[in-house]
């Protein structure tokens, strides 16, 4: 079975079409066969996805630091829950066996794990599809951020590429299957240079 990672906020106040999105997005990867890894909450779309996945009959699996068992945040359902020591172990692990890693919108635990991955991606540590579901316009600032990181030469062009951002959860699978693997070779091309530097 392949696993995918899913990062997602933990916030049980967000609007309702977040989680509408986020039990479809996850409803399309089950059914598709894939195993999903995620941080092992039972809150905001964290829970979502880990009831979706266990009413779906598919399988979850939870990767959670100690400290959040004792303040109860674990999901109770979630059988397959691997407890850590650290939020940097926990990281770690979410994408050790995984094929791919899929944001949901989320607060600042999202974007760090997301950014992460990202940053891995491009010096050539972590090869495969990153997918941003960018649910009613929720990411357009960080789409935004990313072009102008690009236009002013704080990253290449084609790093651009090291995510695909879809509007519909309908659009994942596609999205999940049209990325080329990012190899190793990528730290070719991962430092921007002198000579690209604009007036
Ligand atoms: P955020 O996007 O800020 O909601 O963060 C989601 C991530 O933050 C999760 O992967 C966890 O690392 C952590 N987190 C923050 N609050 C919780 C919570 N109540 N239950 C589980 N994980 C949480």
């Amino acid at each position: 079975m392949q696993n995918i990672t899913i990062y997602c906020a933990s916030s049980p106040a967000v609007p309702q079409k977040y989680f509408d999105a986020a039990a479809a997005a996850t409803r399309i990867l089950v059914e598709a066969g894939y195993g999903i890894l995620y941080g092992g909450g039972a809150t905001g779309l964290m829970g979502c996805v880990a009831d979706t996945v266990l009413a779906c009959r598919g399988h979850i699996k939870g990767i959670i630091p100690g400290f959040m068992i004792d303040v109860e945040w674990e999901h109770k359902g979630v059988k397959d829950m691997v407890h850590v020591s650290t939020m940097h172990a926990r990281k770690e692990l979410l994408i050790k066996d995984t094929s791919a890693v899929l944001a949901l919108p989320g607060g600042n635990g999202t974007l760090e794990e997301l950014y992460e991955v990202l940053s891995l991606k491009k010096l050539g540590r972590f090869p495969h599809p990153i997918v941003l579901l960018n649910t009613d316009g929720y990411y357009d600032p960080l789409v935004t951020m990313a072009e102008k990181m690009a236009a002013e030469n704080f990253m290449r062009r084609e790093h651009l590429d090291l995510w695909r951002v879809i509007e519909k959860p309908e659009d994942l699978i596609q999205a999940l299957a049209d990325q080329q693997p990012w190899g190793p070779e990528s730290i070719g091309f991962a430092a921007v240079m002198d000579k690209d530097a604009k007036e």
